[in-house]
Protein backbone atom coordinates (compact mmCIF):
# COMPACT_ATOMS: atom_id res chain seq x y z
CA UNK A 1 0.00 0.00 0.00
CA UNK A 2 2.60 2.59 0.92
CA UNK A 3 4.49 1.32 -2.54
CA UNK A 4 1.73 2.79 -4.30
CA UNK A 5 0.58 5.71 -2.49
CA UNK A 6 4.50 6.95 -3.36
CA UNK A 7 4.03 5.83 -6.67
CA UNK A 8 0.63 7.78 -7.11
CA UNK A 9 3.11 10.84 -5.83
CA UNK A 10 5.58 10.64 -8.37
CA UNK A 11 3.08 10.37 -11.02
CA UNK A 12 1.41 13.67 -9.35
CA UNK A 13 4.78 15.52 -9.45
CA UNK A 14 5.99 14.66 -12.97
CA UNK A 15 2.47 15.95 -14.12
CA UNK A 16 2.76 18.99 -12.43
CA UNK A 17 6.17 19.34 -13.53
CA UNK A 18 4.43 18.43 -16.93
CA UNK A 19 1.56 21.23 -16.55
CA UNK A 20 4.20 24.04 -15.42
CA UNK A 21 6.43 23.32 -18.94
CA UNK A 22 3.71 23.37 -21.28
CA UNK A 23 2.41 26.68 -19.36
CA UNK A 24 5.60 28.23 -19.68
CA UNK A 25 5.80 27.09 -23.29
CA UNK A 26 2.80 28.51 -24.15
CA UNK A 27 3.66 32.14 -22.25
CA UNK A 28 6.94 32.11 -24.17
CA UNK A 29 5.30 31.62 -27.29
CA UNK A 30 2.40 34.04 -26.40
CA UNK A 31 4.81 36.81 -25.81
CA UNK A 32 7.00 36.09 -28.69
CA UNK A 33 3.28 36.31 -31.02
CA UNK A 34 2.81 39.71 -28.58
CA UNK A 35 6.02 41.27 -29.77
CA UNK A 36 5.40 40.36 -33.52
CA UNK A 37 2.54 42.09 -33.38
CA UNK A 38 4.31 45.36 -31.91
CA UNK A 39 7.39 45.11 -34.28
CA UNK A 40 3.94 45.14 -37.37
CA UNK A 41 2.09 47.72 -35.77
CA UNK A 42 4.17 51.11 -34.82
CA UNK A 43 3.87 52.21 -31.46
CA UNK A 44 1.01 54.98 -30.28
CA UNK A 45 3.68 57.30 -29.12
CA UNK A 46 5.32 56.83 -33.14
CA UNK A 47 1.81 56.95 -34.90
CA UNK A 48 -1.36 58.13 -32.87
CA UNK A 49 -4.41 56.73 -34.11
CA UNK A 50 -6.12 59.62 -35.92
CA UNK A 51 -3.02 61.86 -36.09
CA UNK A 52 -4.66 63.88 -38.92
CA UNK A 53 -7.23 65.45 -36.07
CA UNK A 54 -4.68 67.57 -35.18
CA UNK A 55 -4.52 69.24 -38.46
CA UNK A 56 -4.58 71.57 -40.18
CA UNK A 57 -1.08 73.23 -38.08
CA UNK A 58 -1.62 76.45 -37.12
CA UNK A 59 1.13 77.81 -39.07
CA UNK A 60 -0.55 77.33 -42.18
CA UNK A 61 -3.21 79.53 -41.74
CA UNK A 62 -0.10 82.52 -41.73
CA UNK A 63 1.29 80.91 -45.01
CA UNK A 64 0.15 82.06 -48.51
CA UNK A 65 -1.07 79.17 -50.02
CA UNK A 66 -0.47 78.75 -54.02
CA UNK A 67 -3.05 76.91 -56.32
CA UNK A 68 -1.80 74.15 -58.25
CA UNK A 69 -3.25 71.10 -60.65
CA UNK A 70 -2.14 68.72 -57.98
CA UNK A 71 -4.32 68.13 -54.97
CA UNK A 72 -1.94 65.75 -52.87
CA UNK A 73 0.34 68.45 -52.51
CA UNK A 74 -0.73 71.82 -50.56
CA UNK A 75 1.80 74.02 -51.89
CA UNK A 76 3.26 77.55 -50.39
CA UNK A 77 5.12 80.28 -51.10
CA UNK A 78 7.64 81.26 -48.21
CA UNK A 79 9.55 84.29 -49.70
CA UNK A 80 9.59 85.34 -54.07
CA UNK A 81 11.55 82.32 -55.01
CA UNK A 82 10.99 79.82 -52.28
CA UNK A 83 8.24 77.55 -52.22
CA UNK A 84 6.87 74.33 -49.87
CA UNK A 85 5.44 71.06 -51.17
CA UNK A 86 4.05 69.65 -48.28
CA UNK A 87 2.26 66.42 -48.19
CA UNK A 88 -0.37 66.41 -45.68
CA UNK A 89 -2.92 63.15 -46.41
CA UNK A 90 0.05 60.57 -45.68
CA UNK A 91 1.71 60.27 -42.00
CA UNK A 92 5.01 61.39 -42.60
CA UNK A 93 3.53 64.56 -43.81
CA UNK A 94 6.81 65.40 -45.91
CA UNK A 95 7.91 68.72 -47.38
CA UNK A 96 10.06 69.51 -50.23
CA UNK A 97 11.17 72.98 -51.37
CA UNK A 98 11.73 74.94 -54.54
CA UNK A 99 14.37 77.37 -54.07
CA UNK A 100 15.06 79.34 -57.16
CA UNK A 101 18.13 81.74 -58.14
CA UNK A 102 18.48 83.95 -61.02
CA UNK A 103 19.91 81.01 -63.08
CA UNK A 104 18.79 78.27 -62.03
CA UNK A 105 16.93 75.80 -59.10
CA UNK A 106 17.22 73.54 -56.88
CA UNK A 107 14.31 71.19 -55.18
CA UNK A 108 15.31 70.19 -51.54
CA UNK A 109 13.82 66.22 -51.62
CA UNK A 110 11.22 65.39 -53.63
CA UNK A 111 8.95 63.54 -50.57
CA UNK A 112 7.34 60.32 -50.70
CA UNK A 113 6.44 59.96 -54.46
CA UNK A 114 2.84 59.46 -54.19
CA UNK A 115 2.37 62.48 -55.71
CA UNK A 116 3.52 64.52 -59.36
CA UNK A 117 6.10 66.87 -58.11
CA UNK A 118 7.79 67.66 -61.46
CA UNK A 119 4.32 68.34 -62.78
CA UNK A 120 3.95 71.15 -59.46
CA UNK A 121 7.39 72.54 -59.86
CA UNK A 122 6.81 72.63 -63.68
CA UNK A 123 3.74 75.00 -62.86
CA UNK A 124 5.72 77.63 -60.77
CA UNK A 125 9.57 77.87 -62.48
CA UNK A 126 11.00 77.38 -66.30
CA UNK A 127 14.23 77.25 -64.69
CA UNK A 128 16.61 74.19 -64.94
CA UNK A 129 15.72 72.02 -61.89
CA UNK A 130 17.93 69.64 -60.08
CA UNK A 131 17.64 67.96 -56.56
CA UNK A 132 19.37 68.06 -53.52
CA UNK A 133 18.89 65.83 -51.05
CA UNK A 134 19.23 65.86 -47.12
CA UNK A 135 19.70 62.52 -46.94
CA UNK A 136 18.42 59.46 -48.30
CA UNK A 137 15.39 58.51 -46.28
CA UNK A 138 12.84 56.98 -48.20
CA UNK A 139 10.07 59.92 -47.73
CA UNK A 140 12.53 62.12 -49.04
CA UNK A 141 13.70 60.76 -52.05
CA UNK A 142 10.15 59.43 -53.92
CA UNK A 143 10.39 61.31 -57.03
CA UNK A 144 13.96 61.58 -57.28
CA UNK A 145 13.92 59.41 -60.85
CA UNK A 146 11.41 62.73 -61.79
CA UNK A 147 14.68 64.81 -62.34
CA UNK A 148 18.15 64.35 -64.73
CA UNK A 149 20.57 65.22 -61.53
CA UNK A 150 20.61 64.23 -58.16
CA UNK A 151 23.15 65.47 -55.32
CA UNK A 152 23.63 64.33 -51.67
CA UNK A 153 26.58 64.20 -49.25
CA UNK A 154 29.41 62.04 -49.98
CA UNK A 155 28.35 59.11 -47.48
CA UNK A 156 28.76 55.69 -48.13
CA UNK A 157 24.89 54.75 -46.82
CA UNK A 158 23.61 57.74 -48.41
CA UNK A 159 25.10 56.70 -51.85
CA UNK A 160 23.66 52.95 -51.27
CA UNK A 161 20.11 53.65 -50.23
CA UNK A 162 19.59 55.88 -53.14
CA UNK A 163 21.10 53.30 -55.96
CA UNK A 164 19.37 50.60 -54.00
CA UNK A 165 15.42 52.94 -54.12
CA UNK A 166 12.94 51.15 -52.51
CA UNK A 167 10.02 48.43 -52.91
CA UNK A 168 6.66 47.91 -53.13
CA UNK A 169 6.39 45.31 -50.38
CA UNK A 170 8.35 47.99 -47.56
CA UNK A 171 6.31 50.63 -48.66
CA UNK A 172 3.02 49.04 -48.22
CA UNK A 173 2.51 50.09 -44.94
CA UNK A 174 3.09 53.76 -45.50
CA UNK A 175 -0.48 53.78 -48.08
CA UNK A 176 -2.65 51.54 -46.16
CA UNK A 177 -4.84 51.76 -42.63
CA UNK A 178 -4.15 54.38 -40.89
CA UNK A 179 -1.35 55.63 -42.89
CA UNK A 180 -3.34 57.87 -45.16
CA UNK A 181 -7.01 59.73 -44.54
CA UNK A 182 -7.39 61.14 -48.37
CA UNK A 183 -8.14 59.57 -51.22
CA UNK A 184 -4.78 58.57 -53.33
CA UNK A 185 -4.06 60.72 -56.16
CA UNK A 186 -5.50 60.14 -59.35
CA UNK A 187 -3.74 56.83 -61.35
CA UNK A 188 -1.72 55.87 -58.37
CA UNK A 189 -1.09 52.30 -58.08
CA UNK A 190 -0.24 51.24 -54.27
CA UNK A 191 -0.12 47.80 -55.45
CA UNK A 192 2.43 48.45 -57.93
CA UNK A 193 4.29 51.40 -56.16
CA UNK A 194 8.04 51.39 -55.48
CA UNK A 195 10.85 54.02 -54.78
CA UNK A 196 12.88 53.50 -58.38
CA UNK A 197 16.73 53.24 -57.73
CA UNK A 198 18.55 56.86 -58.59
CA UNK A 199 22.43 57.14 -59.75
CA UNK A 200 23.47 60.33 -57.87
CA UNK A 201 24.84 62.98 -60.62
CA UNK A 202 27.27 64.80 -57.61
CA UNK A 203 28.38 64.35 -54.62
CA UNK A 204 28.29 67.17 -51.97
CA UNK A 205 30.72 67.83 -48.86
CA UNK A 206 30.46 70.12 -46.03
CA UNK A 207 31.19 73.48 -47.22
CA UNK A 208 30.42 73.30 -50.74
CA UNK A 209 28.26 76.49 -52.23
CA UNK A 210 25.64 75.30 -54.57
CA UNK A 211 25.44 78.86 -56.83
CA UNK A 212 21.67 79.71 -58.54
CA UNK A 213 23.00 82.80 -59.46
CA UNK A 214 22.37 85.64 -57.30
CA UNK A 215 21.91 83.15 -54.73
CA UNK A 216 23.38 80.12 -53.11
CA UNK A 217 22.89 77.17 -50.42
CA UNK A 218 25.89 76.36 -47.91
CA UNK A 219 25.75 72.69 -47.31
CA UNK A 220 26.57 72.09 -43.72
CA UNK A 221 27.41 68.55 -42.70
CA UNK A 222 25.24 67.49 -39.84
CA UNK A 223 25.30 63.80 -39.14
CA UNK A 224 23.19 62.68 -36.35
CA UNK A 225 20.03 61.58 -37.55
CA UNK A 226 21.58 59.63 -40.04
CA UNK A 227 25.36 59.81 -41.01
CA UNK A 228 24.81 61.78 -44.29
CA UNK A 229 22.01 64.16 -43.48
CA UNK A 230 23.23 68.06 -44.28
CA UNK A 231 21.66 71.10 -43.48
CA UNK A 232 21.48 74.10 -46.34
CA UNK A 233 22.36 77.30 -45.76
CA UNK A 234 20.33 80.27 -47.36
CA UNK A 235 22.09 83.12 -46.15
CA UNK A 236 20.42 86.01 -48.46
CA UNK A 237 17.19 84.48 -47.65
CA UNK A 238 18.38 84.18 -43.97
CA UNK A 239 16.79 80.47 -44.03
CA UNK A 240 18.20 77.06 -42.59
CA UNK A 241 16.67 74.07 -44.91
CA UNK A 242 17.07 71.59 -42.13
CA UNK A 243 15.65 67.94 -43.63
CA UNK A 244 15.12 65.56 -40.58
CA UNK A 245 17.74 67.23 -38.59
CA UNK A 246 15.22 69.31 -37.12
CA UNK A 247 11.11 69.16 -37.65
CA UNK A 248 8.35 69.86 -35.06
CA UNK A 249 7.91 66.48 -34.37
CA UNK A 250 7.86 63.99 -33.08
CA UNK A 251 11.31 64.13 -33.94
CA UNK A 252 13.06 60.75 -34.67
CA UNK A 253 15.79 60.30 -32.63
CA UNK A 254 15.05 56.22 -32.28
CA UNK A 255 15.64 54.68 -35.43
CA UNK A 256 18.95 52.21 -36.01
CA UNK A 257 21.02 54.59 -38.03
CA UNK A 258 20.65 57.56 -35.35
CA UNK A 259 24.31 58.67 -33.66
CA UNK A 260 23.39 60.70 -29.93
CA UNK A 261 26.75 62.08 -30.28
CA UNK A 262 26.99 63.25 -33.82
CA UNK A 263 23.34 64.69 -33.33
CA UNK A 264 24.25 66.49 -30.35
CA UNK A 265 27.59 68.02 -32.25
CA UNK A 266 25.41 68.99 -35.26
CA UNK A 267 23.28 70.64 -32.85
CA UNK A 268 26.17 72.56 -31.33
CA UNK A 269 27.58 73.40 -35.09
CA UNK A 270 24.18 75.24 -35.70
CA UNK A 271 23.58 77.00 -32.62
CA UNK A 272 26.99 78.47 -33.29
CA UNK A 273 25.42 80.02 -36.51
CA UNK A 274 22.43 80.93 -35.22
CA UNK A 275 23.26 84.77 -36.46
CA UNK A 276 23.11 83.49 -39.84
CA UNK A 277 19.51 82.91 -40.05
CA UNK A 278 16.05 83.99 -38.96
CA UNK A 279 13.83 80.86 -39.83
CA UNK A 280 13.84 76.80 -40.57
CA UNK A 281 12.16 74.99 -43.53
CA UNK A 282 12.01 71.53 -42.19
CA UNK A 283 11.26 68.16 -43.55
CA UNK A 284 8.30 67.35 -41.84
CA UNK A 285 4.76 69.03 -40.56
CA UNK A 286 6.13 72.98 -40.53
CA UNK A 287 7.93 74.33 -43.09
CA UNK A 288 8.35 78.01 -41.14
CA UNK A 289 9.67 77.68 -37.85
CA UNK A 290 11.60 80.48 -35.92
CA UNK A 291 15.19 79.47 -35.88
CA UNK A 292 15.55 80.05 -31.81
CA UNK A 293 14.01 76.49 -31.11
CA UNK A 294 17.74 75.16 -33.12
CA UNK A 295 19.49 76.01 -28.90
CA UNK A 296 16.40 74.33 -26.97
CA UNK A 297 16.89 71.15 -29.28
CA UNK A 298 20.37 70.73 -28.54
CA UNK A 299 19.68 71.94 -24.55
CA UNK A 300 16.57 69.17 -24.89
CA UNK A 301 19.05 66.52 -25.95
CA UNK A 302 21.40 67.48 -23.52
CA UNK A 303 18.80 66.94 -20.68
CA UNK A 304 17.76 63.45 -21.66
CA UNK A 305 21.26 62.20 -21.99
CA UNK A 306 21.37 63.05 -18.41
CA UNK A 307 18.59 61.57 -17.28
CA UNK A 308 16.04 64.31 -17.12
CA UNK A 309 12.55 65.45 -18.99
CA UNK A 310 9.22 64.15 -18.83
CA UNK A 311 7.98 60.96 -20.94
CA UNK A 312 5.58 58.79 -21.58
CA UNK A 313 7.10 55.14 -22.83
CA UNK A 314 5.72 52.08 -25.02
CA UNK A 315 8.33 49.14 -24.75
CA UNK A 316 11.17 50.34 -25.59
CA UNK A 317 10.81 54.02 -26.87
CA UNK A 318 10.26 56.84 -24.82
CA UNK A 319 8.41 60.09 -26.22
CA UNK A 320 9.75 63.13 -24.49
CA UNK A 321 7.73 66.56 -24.77
CA UNK A 322 9.28 70.35 -24.95
CA UNK A 323 8.06 73.41 -26.01
CA UNK A 324 7.24 73.40 -30.00
CA UNK A 325 8.71 69.68 -30.20
CA UNK A 326 8.91 66.28 -29.27
CA UNK A 327 11.37 63.37 -29.48
CA UNK A 328 11.63 59.90 -29.85
CA UNK A 329 14.58 57.77 -28.26
CA UNK A 330 15.33 54.18 -27.41
CA UNK A 331 16.03 54.03 -23.27
CA UNK A 332 18.86 51.68 -24.66
CA UNK A 333 20.21 55.31 -26.00
CA UNK A 334 19.85 57.06 -23.04
CA UNK A 335 21.16 54.26 -20.56
CA UNK A 336 24.40 53.71 -22.85
ZN1 LIG B 1 14.89 60.83 -42.19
Amino acid sequence: MAQRIKISLVWKGLLAFSLMISFLLALMQCSKESTQTAEEKRSELIQPAKWWKKLPRPVYASLEKVNTSQPWFEVYRLTEDTFAFYEPFQFEEAISYLVSGEERAVVIDTGTGIGNLKQVISELTGLPVSVVNTHTHWDHIGNNHQFKETACFNDEECIRKMRQGVSTERLRSSVTGDSIWKPLPEGFDASTWAIPAVEPTSLLEDGDMIDLGGRSLEVIHTPGHSPGSICLLDRKSRILFTGDTFFPGPLYAYPEDVNIDDYLNSLEKLSDRLDEYDYLCSGHNDPWVKSEVIPRVLKAFRDIMAGKGSYKEDGDIRRYTFDGFDILIRTDMIEK
